[in-house]
Parts: structure tokens; C-alpha cells; sequence
């Protein structure tokens, strides 16, 4: 692991010499590698690299539980979490637990952005430890993480975004590694920043470069959360709905006062963390429903969902241009998702996920199990016995109630002569 740490750095260095415009994203780039080799997490009890995710099920094999998702019909193709690049922004309480899930779960690349450092204030969260005071955050997540799965490449940026200089590194770095002229090198951003301003900038940059992000909060008196997601010109950007404050035209850095400190709680930025990366998991690797919007409240465990739609008259213009582009596809969109649909209603037969299974479990469609006891409501496990007739059999003792005879003038009369030879009997 070592040899090929220091040859990514020698790679650096010639990168340095050819380059010398990207001198700062290069040294920090270097600066990452040795804060991860002198990483002491990353010694002798750290492992080597995985090639491939192997689904085989051993004590030994980091991904087994994860690569079940496919046997057990969750998940079509796990591995190709590996592909995926995803930028956090704001390794804080909720990012940094954001990042060590993704780890976990083998994200091909990870890049993230902070500018703060660890503080012992910070204790009262998950992730970051006491002997981390005084690191960046940046460095300290790269050390843990890179002990936990050293199969993700972790880019880290000690910068602030809400600068000119950050604001044109943060973009240079989503679109590096990028395929295509209008795409950028990453499959999602996760906003989980702490105030505004920032929020701004990652809307403008998403918007800018037409990325799909995911926003999260949590509220100053850390007992309520939410997660959205956005995706330009498709839904509702961070500017089409401005938050209360905005609106009401009070500038939100002066709601920020001296002294007043914001409470924290590892239990909502726990949760909220693990709503924004099962979201995320969910958006990457294409199962169940993606939020639009969740909310937590935990006072009520009250979980509002809804979805917005793009505000036509959005004061970002970038926003407007990716709105227009998208009612532009629409017609092509549309036919693509009925050609999908048509595919899909013509391959679909109901054969069992799995033939066989080591588990011995067998997962039966709710349907059919229902109709089956309708159908058979004789069938008993072996050794039981019905004390009571079945419902549809039984036709009382002495007076059998037909639904003609309710049709006549008499026949309140004559229900009522039958309850009493019934309350009599
Ligand atoms: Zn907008």
C-alpha cells in the first residue's frame, strides 16, 4: 500500500513539473497522500486493496453483506457503486458520517471540501476523534476513512467554497475526470454545509453545470432535519424557493449572533445523514423510490414529504436555462420512457428471484398468498382444528338468514322474530 502511495506521489510531482498552473491542487493533493500514509490506522491491521467485489459469503470479505442486496433482489447490480464519484461539501455532522457510509459501502471516489478544522467542540458527534483537534477536517476524514476501505479514492479540499478562488477550484474539481464537454466527473453532490451562503454556492455551481445534487439541514436546535433533492431545470433549485428568512428580506448572516452557540445532537445528524446516503444509494444504484424531499421532526416523529417544481421566475439564471432545456427534451423523454415501459411490460414474467437459496427462505407474493387462503380456507397446519364453523359456512343454528328474505316490507318483523328465537336458544 505504501509503494503505491509513493508512487502517486512521484505521478504528483511529474503532474507538478508539466502543469505548474495546478500547483496548489496538487500540493494539497500530495499533502493527502502523506497525511493517509502516516495514517497509523493504516498499518499492519488495515487491509490491502479489493480488485473485485466478490459476493462470496466469508468472515474475510469486506463487501458480502453489501453484494447480498443483488442475490436477495434489492439491487440489480451492486458493483457498480465502484463507478460512482460522489463530492460531500461540509465534512461536519452530517458529512462526515455522509462520507464514512459511502466508504463503507465501497463509493468508487469520494471528494470532499471543508475549511474548517477538528475541534474539541465537535466531540459531541460522530466521526471525528480528540486526537484529530487542531487537523483539518479534510485531513482527519482522509485518515479515517482510507483506514476503513482503502479501495476509495479520497480527493479532499481544505477550501471555502464561498470565495472566488474556492468557488473556481470547487468547479474545476467536479468537472476533472469528466467524460463528456457538458458533464462533470461526479455522479452526485451532497450538500450537508451549515448556512446559507454555501448553500448558494452549491446550488449555483450545480445549476451551472447542470448537476443533480442533494441538500441537508439540520435545525439549530438539532432536533429536526430534511434532505432534498435537485436536479436542475427538473425540480425546484435552492433559489426558486428562498427559505423564510430570505423572502422576508433579513440577511441571514445577521440572524447568526455573537456568542449564541447552536445546539448539536449526534442522534439527528445521525439520522439525517443516513436519510441523505440512502438516498443517495438509492439515486446511484437505481431501487425504490427517490425523495424528492424528507423531513424529520423528532419532537413528533413527524417525516413530511412533498416535491417542488421550478420556479419559472427563478432569480438564479442558470436555473431558468436548465428549465428550458428541460421542457426542450421533453418529447424525447417521454418517448424514451414508453419505449422503457413497453420493454419492460413484454419481458415481465413472474418467476421466482431465486430458484435456490442457502438460507432456505422463501419469499412469497403477498397476493397469491392472500387469494390462496381465501381459496382454500379448509387447509390447516398439521394438528390444528377449527373449534368455530368458517365464516362463509356459517348459517345459524335455528333460523338461516337468506338475502331474499330481507327484501320483503315484513322483513324488519321477521329479523327481529329471528333474534329472539336466537336470543332465546
Ligand atoms: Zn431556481
Amino acid at each position: 500500500m505504501e509503494m503505491e502511495q509513493l508512487c502517486s506521489l512521484l505521478r504528483d510531482l511529474d503532474a507538478l513539473k508539466q502543469h505548474p498552473d495546478d500547483l496548489t491542487s496538487t500540493i494539497d493533493r500530495m499533502r493527502e497522500r502523506l497525511v493517509a500514509m502516516m495514517n497509523p490506522a493504516a498499518g499492519a491491521a488495515s487491509r490491502s486493496k479489493i480488485k473485485d467485489m466478490s459476493a462470496e459469503v466469508v468472515d474475510n470479505n469486506p463487501y458480502s453483506r453489501l453484494m447480498a442486496l443483488q442475490r436477495m433482489g434489492v439491487v440489480e447490480n451492486y458493483e457498480r457503486i465502484r463507478d460512482y464519484s460522489v463530492a460531500i461539501v461540509g465534512i461536519g455532522g452530517v458529512g462526515s458520517v455522509a462520507a464514512e457510509m459511502l466508504t463503507r459501502c465501497g463509493i468508487g471516489r469520494l471528494l470532499l471540501y471543508d475549511y474548517d478544522t477538528v475541534e474539541l467542540a465537535n466531540m459531541n458527534r460522530l466521526f471525528f476523534r480528540p486526537e484529530q483537534v487542531g487537523m483539518t477536517k479534510t485531513d482527519a476524514a482522509v485518515q479515517t476513512l482510507s483506514g476503513i476501505n482503502p479501495d476509495v479514492v479520497l480527493e479532499s479540499y481544505s477550501l471555502n467554497i464561498t470565495t472566488v478562488k474556492g468557488f473556481e477550484t470547487f468547479l474545476a474539481s467536479l468537472k476533472a475526470q469528466s467524460s463528456h464537454e457538458r458533464s462533470t466527473g461526479v455522479n452526485l453532490v451532497l450538500s450537508c454545509v451549515d448556512n446559507y451562503e454555501a448553500r448558494m454556492v452549491v446550488n449555483q455551481a450545480c445549476n451551472e453545470l447542470g448537476q443533480t445534487w442533494m441538500e441537508s439541514g439540520v435545525s439549530e436546535d438539532a432536533v429536526s432535519g430534511h434532505i432534498q433533492l435537485l436536479v436542475p431545470g427538473e425540480t425546484a433549485c435552492f433559489a426558486c424557493a428562498p427559505p423564510l428568512v430570505v423572502a422576508s428580506g433579513v440577511d441571514e448572516r445577521t440572524l447568526k449572533r455573537e456568542g449564541v452557540c447552536a445546539a448539536s445532537l449526534p442522534t439527528t445528524m445521525g439520522v439525517v445523514a443516513g436519510l441523505l446516503v440512502q438516498n443517495a444509494l438509492k439515486y446511484l444504484l437505481n431501487f425504490g423510490q427517490v425523495s424528492r424531499y424528507l423531513g424529520y421532526n423528532s419532537l413528533k416523529d413527524y417525516f413530511p414529504a412533498m416535491e417542488m417544481r421550478p420556479n419559472p421566475q427563478c432569480s438564479n439564471p442558470a436555473c431558468v436555462l436548465r428549465q428550458k432545456e428541460y421542457m426542450e427534451s421533453k418529447p424525447a423523454r417521454d418517448a424514451a420512457a414508453k419505449t422503457k415501459m413497453e420493454a419492460e411490460a413484454s419481458t415481465e414474467n413472474e418467476c421466482p428471484v431465486h430458484l435456490d437459496n442457502e438460507w432456505n427462505i422463501s419469499v412469497v407474493d403477498d397476493e397469491t398468498e392472500t387469494s390462496s387462503i381465501r381459496n382454500t380456507p379448509d387447509i390447516l397446519p398439521e394438528g390444528l382444528v377449527r373449534e368455530l364453523p368458517d365464516a362463509d359456512s356459517y348459517a345459524g343454528p335455528a333460523a338461516p338468514v337468506s338475502s331474499s328474505a330481507i327484501d320483503d316490507d315484513d322483513d324488519l318483523e321477521e329479523l327481529q322474530r329471528q333474534l329472539d328465537a336466537l336470543n332465546a336458544s
